[in-house]
């Protein structure tokens, strides 16, 4: 019944498809959920430990229908799942969290082996009850394909509603820049500990149906190399593509693996089938991470292409033909509803938007920022220049939560949020540009900028169940604002282009773009226009007067001093992580502390 290995392994491989292929959670322990899900259902169904006759044991078993204990099997895969995801908690590094996690795995297989006691130790469970009754592995035949097909097809369009929607894109986003992630204000770890929890959830269905299938369990089914087996599924078939995977799990796990079994024994020598399967399915592993990472069928973004467009009040101005940028960059920018919202929130009226008080960055032996005290004053775009090495990013990546002080304060509006996490000051609206683009490679230009929206009602759970129905019209919303920012940018020819395609200063626009899709309060900019071409630099500098007379509060890092004059209301000049001055450019200009800090550097 190779159709009924193929159901289960597709639960299994969707699961993990949303851990790795979607989220980029290497689960090196998943094959430990997938068993939690086997040895629960079969605890529920096999009746007390004394009645079957002592010759197996097991800590606990009730006798509750097969339904009742599916259902328990996927909370405990989903239970073990969060269990697995505080990991994650401590922010290891990834490499180091799957590490982490094959430990895990090796781990808890050794002790189940070791201890009879728990569930009846190396030799396993036996005599679970089928589902539809009956025993073995061909107990009830037909039936129970069609059951463990429908599971997979109930799954799949729950997994659909996970990954093919806005909140799959945002959990692309995770996988593909974390740091990004948590830069538009995404909460990396809860949404990390999701997608372990519901993966777990399908892992434990797949173990559970298994269980249930062969009538066995025992720790044999779940060494941490099966994990791997599921893996080369997905990386095969195609990463974040629910139906590249689905073949991925035709080929790999059940026509290789499970059709060894098939395979006549060779010379006599009765293992070596299966173990010619595992070679080859190491090397199919090697040979597509080399040569097609992408897998066979690559994950596909959805298309907003412009077409809808023509429908807009404003047609799109000829790209080249439009001689005055800045004329171009007037008659739009009111259009965006972006900042007013953030504007209406209360302040304190006499305070700095922005005060960062004797605050002090070490790094090793050198100190980045040595108690540099400074302050942005609302309605403002304050200037932040000084020599290479000055300290201003790491001043940024302070001020925004991206590296932690060892001394001093930071305020925004009047609140001391010093030990708040990056992900919470971007929810506030302190968002940042980086100084080397961080943009998110396998997403397209446009959803770059869509994922950015924050609190968005297709990220709640409300809204994975719900669908369309809930978030519809604010996704729609939020294209339009997308498009028409594109359109300013003069992106719209790139909208559904992949944005690690992009050149250099086409990810700086779009950065910028996508900062002010988060409705910003306070923007960071760190050298955005650095590299840019002269056309783009004007679009971008019109475009920075205009957001400050809609009331967005920035900060430029900038090297042209021309630039600088030009736009700065207030200019902080550092050097060697100190701040020197503070004042209007012309002035400062004309100090001699100042100068010889440009010439030094
Ligand atoms: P700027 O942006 O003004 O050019 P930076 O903030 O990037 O300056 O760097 C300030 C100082 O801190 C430099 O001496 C730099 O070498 C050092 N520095 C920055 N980031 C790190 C880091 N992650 N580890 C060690 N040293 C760093
Ligand atoms: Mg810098």
């Amino acid at each position: 019944m190779l159709l009924v290995y193929f159901g289960t392994d597709l639960i299994a491989t969707w699961g993990l498809n949303l851990q790795f292929g979607v989220t980029g959670v290497l689960n090196f322990a998943y094959i430990v959920d997938l068993a939690v899900g086997a040895y629960a259902y079969a605890l529920m169904t096999l009746g007390p430990s004394s009645a079957s006759g002592g010759f197996q044991s097991y800590f606990i078993g009730f006798k509750v229908s097969p339904a009742l204990a599916l259902v328990v099997a996927v909370l405990a895969g989903m239970a073990m799942g969060g269990v697995l995801s505080l990991i994650g908690l401590r922010r290891l590094r990834p490499d180091y969290q799957a590490v982490a996690l094959l430990v895990v795995s090796i781990v808890t297989v050794t002790i189940v082996e070791a201890d009879q006691g728990i569930v009846n130790g190396y030799p396993g469970l036996t005599l679970i009850p089928n589902p539809l009754g009956g025993f073995g592995p061909n107990g009830s035949g037909w039936g129970y394909v069609v059951l463990v097909l429908g599971l997979a097809a109930v799954g799949y369009l729950v997994m659909r509603q996970l990954t093919d929607t806005p909140f799959g894109r945002t959990l692309r986003a995770v996988r593909d820049d974390e740091v990004a992630a948590r830069g538009i204000g995404k909460n990396v770890v809860w949404l990390r500990a999701v997608v372990q929890i519901v993966g777990g959830g399908f892992a434990a269905l797949s173990g559970a149906l298994l269980a249930g299938f062969i009538g066995a369990w025992s720790p044999g089914a779940w060494q941490y190399v099966e994990t791997i087996s599921l893996l080369s599924a997905v990386i095969v078939g195609g990463m974040g593509n629910n139906i590249g995977v689905m073949l991925g799990t035709a080929l790999v796990p059940v026509l290789i693996q499970q059709g060894a079994q098939y395979v006549p024994s060779i010379s006599g020598q009765p293992g070596l089938a299966e173990d010619f399967s595992w070679v080859i399915l190491g090397v199919l592993i090697v040979v597509f991470i080399w040569f097609r990472p992408q897998g066979v069928v690559p994950e596909r973004r959805p298309r907003y292409a412009f077409a809808r467009g023509r429908r807009q009040p404003q047609a799109d101005p000829p790209a080249t033909a439009a001689p005055e940028p800045s004329a171009a960059a007037a008659a739009a920018l009111p259009a965006l509803r972006l900042v007013e919202r953030r504007r209406a929130e209360p302040q304190a009226a006499d305070r700095p938007l922005l005060e960062v008080h004797d605050l002090v960055v070490q790094f090793g032996g050198v100190r980045a920022v040595d108690h540099a005290t400074c302050a942005v004053e609302a309605g403002q775009i304050t200037g932040l220049i000084g020599p290479n090495g000055a300290g201003k990013s790491t001043l940024i990546n302070a001020v925004s939560g991206f590296v932690r002080p060892s001394g001093g304060h930071v305020t925004f509006a009047g609140k001391d949020i010093t030990a708040h996490s990056a992900e919470r000051r971007a929810g506030v609206g302190l968002v940042r540009t980086f100084q080397l683009p961080r943009l998110f490679p396998r997403l397209s230009v446009i959803e770059n900028l869509l994922v950015a929206v924050p609190n968005q009602r297709a990220e709640t759970a409300v809204g994975v169940l719900g669908g369309r129905f809930y978030w519809g019209g604010e996704e729609e919303a939020s294209l339009g604002t997308a498009r028409e920012l594109l359109r300013i940018f003069e992106l719209e020819q790139k909208a559904d282009e992949m944005a690690g395609t992009l050149s250099g200063g086409q990810q700086r626009m779009l950065e910028v773009t996508r900062a002010l899709m988060t409705d910003p309060r306070l923007l960071l900019l760190d050298e955005p226009l650095a590299g840019l071409s002269p056309r783009w630099s004007e679009i971008l500098e019109q475009a920075l007067v205009q957001l400050r007379a809609r009331g967005l509060t920035m900060v430029l890092v900038e090297h042209e001093l021309g630039i600088v004059d030009r736009i700065c209301d207030t200019v902080v000049v550092m050097a060697q992580g100190s701040v020197l001055a503070t004042g209007q450019m012309a002035a400062l200009r004309a100090q001699e502390e100042v100068q010889a800090a440009y010439v030094i550097g």
